[in-house]
């Protein structure tokens, strides 16, 4: 392990099954077990010493075809047999081992994507225990429908069954790697499904220990698999398998187009859960503080490296300078620090590229003439943990990339708007349509505007809530198809319509 790591570690006393875990090669999870069908690796940097944690499997194709036999012949054996309360056992036994490995989970996801370990608790860790839980008890409520034909002959019995869909691939984004992978996983897993999962290459840990854990607890080998790889290399070759029923994709707005061009080639069932430029909405009814407060950890949460971010704020005049002031000092307050350290809230981002990229957006909103209130002044930070400080700009506007691009950082826009016209149709405009947030105190707006917002999830007076009973997802250049709620489930189940004609009886016998 190399030198600042091992400091860093030694500081927030890392647990030495966290380390055990890491210093060693990754490799893939196949057919019940992890293996090595490589030294290829791509190196794991640690985001706030920016060290080399470790290697992870730099997979092939021949690794997915492997992966996505195993989880067909899971589906045609053991699994696929197992009845529904069985599978419902098995599910919440993972949970179980999840809750009880919560502290390295938590570790990993920190020391992987960089996040506040606080965070990788409450949220990462919490949530995807809360979705397995859910979804648990889908398993035996997944019925048909018996039908009363209307338009056919004689006597007749038709009927509906929902069979599972297959053999499915999850491709997963590194900013909630646990959490998203768990959105795939337990519905998935609830329909009877095998899966065969690909987290990001640079987050591939939360998936491999889970994978571990789902052994552990009795899922029978090949039901569910990791390969580890460049997205290019593993996601299109899961995208192009003919073995793969359904992907379920979350990521970016252009990767999940070419997922999605590729995934259709071979007819395959599609889900894209992809980015976003959530607008919210300050009316001049709000109460400023509860709305400075949501609209900061909205934004900053995660270090802004969220799909759903409330990135671009549109206050009403009467309220603008307050509301400006208030996200002002209490960003400048946002703990800033390593992701190990349970105080902080502003931590290093996933990458040194991601930070750059961050970087660049930050240059251009000054170039383009937006205000600087307060955060990152110059365009390259001298700092050397990988951080980048809350931002905040006002005077932005639609033609700004600050107020047109999905920036996956902690910077935030704000402008102002007159009338409730002029803020509906200016949150409207652009491509996305994932979240969007209102803040008022007067119900009748509230309502009103949450109609008028073109986007699949809208909070009031709150932002980046999350239930597993709620469906997520998006419209628009955000994609199509939802995780969680008992609509995602019809992503993994297959309809098929039963008609038996009974013979030797007239209606009339
Ligand atoms: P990304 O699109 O770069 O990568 C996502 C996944 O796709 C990774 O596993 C990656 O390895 C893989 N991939 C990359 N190229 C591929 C290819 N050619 N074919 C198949 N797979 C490929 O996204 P990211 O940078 O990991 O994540 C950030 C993005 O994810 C943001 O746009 C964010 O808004 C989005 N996101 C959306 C949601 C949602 O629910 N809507 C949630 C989290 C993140």
């Amino acid at each position: 392990m190399e030198k600042r790591i091992a400091s860093y570690f030694s500081q927030f006393k890392v647990p030495a099954e966290v380390i055990s875990f890491v210093d060693r090669p990754v490799g893939h999870y196949i057919g019940g077990s992890e293996v090595h069908t490589t030294s290829d690796q791509i190196d794991l940097i640690e985001p706030f010493t920016c060290e080399r944690l470790t290697g992870v499997a730099n997979g092939t194709v021949a690794d997915v075809d492997l992966a996505v036999r195993s989880a067909r012949s899971a589906l045609t054996g053991e699994w696929g047999r197992l009845p529904p309360l069985e599978r419902q056992r098995l599910i919440l036994r993972l949970a179980d081992a999840i809750e009880t490995d919560a502290d390295v989970l938590s570790h990993l996801e920190s020391i992987d994507v960089g996040k506040s370990i606080s965070e990788a608790r409450s949220i990462d860790v919490a949530g995807a225990i809360a979705n397995l839980q859910y979804f648990a008890g889908w398993t035996s409520k997944l019925d048909g429908r018996t039908t009363k034909a209307v338009a056919l002959p004689g006597e007749t019995l038709t009927y509906t069954v929902k069979e599972p869909v297959g053999v499915v691939a999850a491709i997963i984004p590194w900013n909630f790697p646990l959490q998203i992978l768990s959105w795939k996983l337990a519905a998935a897993l609830a329909c009877g499904c095998t899966i065969v999962c690909k987290p990001s290459e640079q987050t591939p840990l939360s998936a491999m220990r889970v994978a571990h854990l789902a052994a552990m607890v009795g899922f029978p080998a090949g039901v569910i698999n990791v390969v580890n790889g460049f997205g290019h290399v593993i996601g299109q070759a899961l995208a192009a398998h003919k073995g793969v029923d359904k992907v379920s994709f979350t990521g970016s707005t252009p990767v999940g187009k070419a997922v999605g061009k590729t995934s259709l080639d071979s007819m395959k069932r599609l889900t894209l859960e992809l980015g976003g430029k959530s607008p919210v909405i300050v009316t001049g009814k709000a109460n400023l503080d509860r709305a400075a407060s949501a609209i900061l950890s909205g934004v900053f949460l995660n270090s802004g490296q969220v799909c759903d971010a409330g990135s671009r704020v549109y206050v009403h005049r009467s309220v603008h300078e307050e509301l400006v002031h208030k996200l002002w000092t209490g960003a400048e307050n946002l703990p800033v620090g390593a992701g190990l350290d349970p105080a902080s809230k502003i931590t290093p981002l996933v990458s040194p590229a991601h930070r750059n990229k961050v970087f660049d957006h930050i240059g251009s909103a000054h170039a383009e003439g937006a205000e600087f209130v307060t955060g990152e002044m110059d365009s390259e930070s001298q700092r050397s943990d990988g951080i980048v400080r809350p931002t905040i700009f006002d005077n932005c506007s639609e033609n700004m990339r600050i107020f047109r691009d999905e920036i996956f950082g902690p910077v935030l826009g704000v402008s102002h708007y007159d009338t409730l016209d002029e803020a509906t149709d200016r949150a409207n405009s652009g491509d996305f349509g994932l979240a969007a947030a209102v803040y008022s105190e007067n119900i009748d707006e509230t309502i009103m505007l949450s109609r008028r917002l073109k986007a699949g999830n809208i909070y009031i007076n709150a932002h980046g809530l999350l239930d597993p009973t709620m469906p997520f997802g998006g419209l628009g250049a955000s994609g199509f198809g939802k995780d969680m709620g008992a609509e995602q489930l019809d992503g993994f189940l297959s309809t098929k319509s039963i008609y038996v004609q009974v013979a030797g009886h007239s209606t009339t016998d």
